[in-house]
């Protein structure tokens, strides 16, 4: 079976301790290949590496930091076929999303990063006859970046792109539960000619190779994607140490459904936003709110669509919905359907784990699960389940949809169906959410900030944005006379 090795100062590596763990397929419940267990041994010969890269990396002209990351997309795209098998694998997803979206995504951030960086410019400030003021962007050190296991390639590299674009070098953690394509990442960065320690993949658990990352003395800045309990932690280890700090946690997204709306497109885009990825997307709207005189209608038409999504092996061209990623996610996703129950919710379609058959039958399957009749405020409604689980919930007024909308601890993204353009923006106005977005959901311009408010996150990806976060500004001013 297949070891996954550390990628470190250019070099394929084993970790330190010689010791692995075990990766699961979770479409099978088997183990299929070895994660290294590394640990803050291996951590500090990746910052090592990093160090002793900045030094050039970070005075390397953008034109040829530009043409690496190019290279690297290019050989994304060169090896969709390979990355989204191995994605698929890895996480349970359907192959067909990995195809389309996860690995062309992946690439998308490269050459996104790859050609902005070209485009990236700094202020200046002038005082008249005075003074000028120029504010230099320098890249801020060695980053440290680590993400979750939902879009593994996607998020890694939507962290990794910019910090190399930037000027940065990089010690990155994968999630240990889907680490296989960061493991073709860094056989694709070699084959690229990315200089040695520009980029440094440490494989391992978060509470080894991650907190090793984010307590170190040296590496001043992290941007995470994760868990908010994660999230926490991480932000009580990093910022008494003064480091910059991005931080994009969880969500409970509202979708907020009028009456007025385009019925059949937001019917069919409410099927995307509640089960793509098996519910398994930071950006999935899990608390959907039908406006009262629309409500039976949608929950008839939604519960027989959902009926509809098959079930099962990801790499079949049917299947809608995967494998969840672990086992002990599944257990997480199956006991808050069990809560939902005890909090009086009433299941309307799925709740159930789906058994496969043949080499499946171990596999984490679940039914897309459809639940009505729950307080907006009880548990089931506020907590976050990252599954294909939605609850529906009529409303009367507006300000109804808002205060049940806004009641979560959570404002990561929100979704509004409606066909008056003044309410549109109105709601818009008023969501506690980073993102929104109106009659659509999951269009995305990586231009624009992406991010959430409340305990949905610190900081924006994105655009520029993630560029000024890698970078650091310093002013100039040069008196004139
Ligand atoms: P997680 O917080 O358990 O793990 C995320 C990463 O952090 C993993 O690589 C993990 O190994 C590492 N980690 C764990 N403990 C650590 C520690 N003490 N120090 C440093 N690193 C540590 O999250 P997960 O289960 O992998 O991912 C699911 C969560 O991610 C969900 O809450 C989801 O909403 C969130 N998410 C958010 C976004 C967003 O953009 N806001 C996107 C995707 C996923």
């Amino acid at each position: 079976m297949q070891h996954i090795k550390n990628y470190i100062n250019g070099q394929l590596v084993e970790p330190v301790s010689k010791s692995y763990l075990d990766n699961y397929n979770p479409a099978t419940g088997k183990v299929y290949s070895y994660i290294p267990d590394s640990d803050e041994k291996d951590v500090e010969i990746a910052y090592a590496a990093a160090k002793a890269a900045f030094a050039s990396w970070s005075v390397t002209s953008k034109d040829q930091r530009s043409k690496y990351l190019l290279k690297i997309a290019a050989l994304i795209e060169k090896n969709l076929d390979k990355l989204a098998l191995a994605e698929s694998i890895d996480n349970g997803k359907p192959l067909k999303l990995a195809k389309t979206v996860d690995i062309p995504r992946a690439a998308a951030n490269f050459h996104f990063y790859g050609t902005g960086i070209l485009h990236y410019a700094s202020h200046a400030h002038s005082m008249e006859e005075t003074a000028i003021n120029y504010t230099l962007r320098q890249p801020v050190g060695v980053a440290g970046c680590i993400s979750p296991w939902n879009l593994p390639l996607y998020l890694f590299s939507w962290k990794i792109a910019p910090a190399l674009a930037a000027g940065c070098t990089v010690v990155a953690k994968p999630s240990e539960v889907t680490p296989m394509t960061a493991y073709l990442l860094s056989e694709i960065c070699i084959e690229a000619g990315l200089p040695a320690g520009v980029l440094n993949i440490v494989h391992g658990l978060g509470g080894k190779v991650g907190n090793a990352i984010v307590s170190h003395k040296d590496i001043p800045l992290i941007s995470f994607t994760g868990g908010t309990v994660t999230g926490k932690h991480i932000a009580s280890v990093a910022a008494p140490m003064f480091k910059k700090l991005s931080l994009e946690l969880g969500g409970k997204n509202p979708n907020i459904i009028f009456a007025d709306c385009d019925y059949d497109k937001m019917l069919s885009t409410t099927i995307h936003s509640s089960f793509s990825n098996q519910g398994e997307i930071c950006l999935c709207g899990s608390r959907i709110f039908i406006e009262r005189k629309l409500y039976d209608k949608f929950k008839n038409d939604f519960v027989a669509k959902t009926k509809e999504l098959v079930v099962g092996n990801p790499l079949d061209d049917k299947t809608r919905v995967g494998a969840i990623v672990s086992k002990g996610h599944h257990e997480k996703i199956m006991s808050y359907i069990k809560l939902a129950e005890e909090e009086g919710g009433k299941i309307l379609c799925g709740g159930k784990i789906v058994k496969g058959a043949g080499e499946l039958a171990e596999g984490y399957y679940i039914e897309p699960t459809v639940i009505e009749g729950l307080a907006y405020n009880c548990r089931t409604n506020q907590e976050e389940i990252f599954g294909p689980v939605v609850t529906i919930t009529p409303f009367d007024t507006e300000e109804e949809a808002l205060m049940m909308a806004n009641s979560t601890v959570y404002g990561l993204a929100s979704v509004l169906w409606t066909q008056d353009l003044t309410r549109a923006h109105r709601v818009a106005n008023l969501i506690h959410a980073g993102i929104v977005w109106i009659n659509c959901w999951l269009l995305r311009d990586l231009r624009t900030p992406f991010g959430g408010v409340k305990a949905s996150g610190v900081g924006r990806e994105g655009g520029f944005e993630a560029l000024d976060f890698f970078t650091e500004p310093k002013n100039v001013c040069v008196k004139l006379s």
